[in-house]
Parts: structure tokens; C-alpha cells; sequence
């Protein structure tokens, strides 16, 4: 993918984080559609979600962003037409976020008019009797997208070292084990043909606040209210800490976490819409060789 890991020239630590403008190749030597804003998490070195300002906006204005955020989904439909053609390789896009965080929202905005038959979109609750009987990978292993398909994960296999480890549902030793096990079973897909991105949508706990607020004041929304989000707010350090661990350990050169500062809806969309049409473009899938003698084929009355 275009993104460049280049080390953040404000960054006075231990450069845990590099950013990536998350737009097309430059065109000579500058990227006139450059965004800053969307965070490349380092493979190897610890990150810290607290340098992430989550309400980045680039200095574009949210105007802007709409007639940038078509542009990024056109070119998104274009390339899955080939992708779902050529009929060789996957893309399947993760994403993570805490409760509110805008997971629903993205993929409605970021999605839309995409060919449905080319792209599904897996949610993932609390695991089913049956998936539970099972090793922790079975029941997102059985969604991960098929040749020329775009597999979009609402949750994931992280879940199994996010909320798993806040609620303390097994016991430490088998869930820090799953970092490198994520680790493996992410680099199988992808030596098998599966391009994989991962983006954790990043708000701050003042936006969870108005977020939750919103829903209750708000008829049309009280159906995305659920109490128990209150008291996992009471948990908010803890997934903090486990969304940093989860990205400090499984960003891998092959399929690196992306931080979305996501307070700014239309910021946030135009980011993920943008790093996807980047990716695959770098991807460049190809309409497969015609049949010899197609053009010109007269079709008998
Ligand atoms: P969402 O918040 O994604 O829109 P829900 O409100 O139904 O959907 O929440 C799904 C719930 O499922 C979350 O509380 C999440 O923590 C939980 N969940 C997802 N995966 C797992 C898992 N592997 N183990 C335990 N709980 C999980």
C-alpha cells in the first residue's frame, strides 16, 4: 500500500507511531491530496493512544470532505469491480473501536455503492454456544473474505484479547498467547492471497459521553442504547489499555494497525475511505484476458 511509515518530525518520544497520508502516489514530488491524520502503528515499538489527538481534522473543513470522500468512494467501486473480476486476491478490512466509536457508522458511509455482491460485511457479538466450543479463530477464520471478495470485520478476532482480557473471561496466560497466534493466522491469510487492514476507530471519553447522551436524547436512536455501555464506560482505562497492547503486539509489517482519530465523523470516513481506495490500488487488481475472438463476436438473431 502507498501509506509510508516515516517517523512524525513532532515526535519527541520514541517515535511509537508514524503517520501516513493516507491519499494517492505523489505527482511531481508532492502529494497535492495529502491528509495528515491517519497513524501507522510502528511494527516492534510500544504505542501510546494518548498521542493521537482524536479530534484531528487535518485542517480540512467538513465541506471539503464531502466531495473528497465521493472521489475516494468511486474509486473504491472501480477497483472492487476488478478485484471481484480478476477473481485471485481478497481484501478484508477490520474494525475495532470502543463502544460508540463509530464502527456502524464508517462502513454505512464508506461502503455505499459498492457492489453488495462483491463485498460482506461480518459482525461479531458474543460468542454462540457452538462458536464457543471452539478454538477462538474458528468462527472468524469461517468468514475471511474468498478470492475477489471484500470481507469487512464489525469486531474481530481482537475481541478475544480486548474485551476477553477487560472482563477477565479467561484466564491471563491463554489470552496474552493470542497475540502471536493472531499474529500467525493473519500472516496465512495473507500469504494466501488476502490483503488485510485494520483500523481502530479512536474517540476520546468526552465523545463517548456525547455520543451516549445523543442516543438518549434522541427517540429515533434509543435503539443503539444499550445500559451495559455504561458500565463498560466505568472500564475505560482498562480497554484503553488493551486496545494499546492489542496494537503494540499484532501491527505487523504485512498487516500494520491503522489509528483513525474519529471524534470528526466526516474526518474519520474520509481517512478509512481514502486508505482503502489507496490499498487497493496498490493492489491493482486486473480485469482478466478476454477469450480470443470476443470483440468483434456476432451474436446469431
Ligand atoms: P456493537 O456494539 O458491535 O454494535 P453489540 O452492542 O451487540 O454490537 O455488542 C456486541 C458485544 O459482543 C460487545 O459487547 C462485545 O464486547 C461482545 N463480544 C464480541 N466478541 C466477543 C468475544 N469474542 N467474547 C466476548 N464478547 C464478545
Amino acid at each position: 500500500m502507498s501509506h509510508k511509515h516515516i517517523k512524525r518530525a513532532s515526535d519527541k518520544s520514541d517515535a511509537t507511531v508514524a503517520e501516513a497520508g493516507a491519499s494517492r502516489k505523489p505527482r511531481g514530488g508532492r502529494n497535492p491530496d495529502a491528509i495528515p491524520g491517519l497513524v501507522t502503528v510502528v511494527p516492534g515499538r510500544a504505542f501510546d493512544l494518548a498521542e493521537v489527538d482524536t479530534r484531528a481534522d487535518g485542517g480540512l473543513d467538513k465541506a471539503a470532505a464531502g466531495p473528497a470522500l465521493a472521489e475516494a468512494r468511486a474509486r473504491i467501486a472501480a477497483l472492487q469491480e476488478r478485484l471481484y473480476a480478476e477473481h485471485r486476491r481478497s481484501l478484508l478490512v477490520v474494525f475495532q473501536a470502543i463502544d460508540t466509536g463509530g464502527k456502524d457508522g464508517t462502513i454505512r458511509a464508506v461502503f455505499e455503492g459498492v457492489n453488495p455482491q462483491g463485498c460482506r460485511v461480518w459482525p461479531f457479538k458474543v460468542p454462540s454456544a457452538e462458536e464457543a466450543d471452539h478454538d477462538f479463530l474458528w468462527r472468524y477464520h469461517a468468514k475471511t473474505p474468498g478470492r475477489g471478495m471484500i470481507g469487512v470485520f464489525n469486531r474481530s478476532h481482537y475481541e478475544d484479547v480486548l474485551v476477553v482480557r477487560v472482563k477477565d473471561l479467561v484466564p491471563e496466560p491463554v489470552w496474552r498467547a493470542r497475540y502471536d497466534q493472531i499474529n500467525a493466522f493473519e500472516a496465512m491469510l495473507t500469504a494466501s492471497g488476502t490483503t488485510i487492514l485494520k483500523f481502530f476507530l479512536h474517540i476520546s471519553k468526552a465523545e463517548q459521553k456525547e455520543r451516549l447522551e445523543a442516543r438518549i436524547a434522541t427517540p429515533e436512536k434509543h435503539w443503539k442504547f444499550d445500559a451495559a455501555d455504561l458500565v463498560e464506560r466505568e472500564s475505560w482505562d482498562a480497554y484503553q489499555a488493551a486496545f494499546a497492547e492489542a496494537l503494540t503486539r499484532c501491527s505487523t509489517p504485512q498487516a500494520p494497525w491503522h489509528v483513525v482519530p474519529a471524534d470528526r465523523k466526516w474526518y474519520r470516513n474520509l481517512l478509512v475511505a481514502r486508505a482503502i481506495a489507496d490499498t487497493l490500488e496498490a493492489m491493482d487488481p486486473r480485469f482478466p484476458e478476454a477469450q480470443p475472438g470476443v470483440a468483434g463476436t456476432i451474436v446469431p438473431g
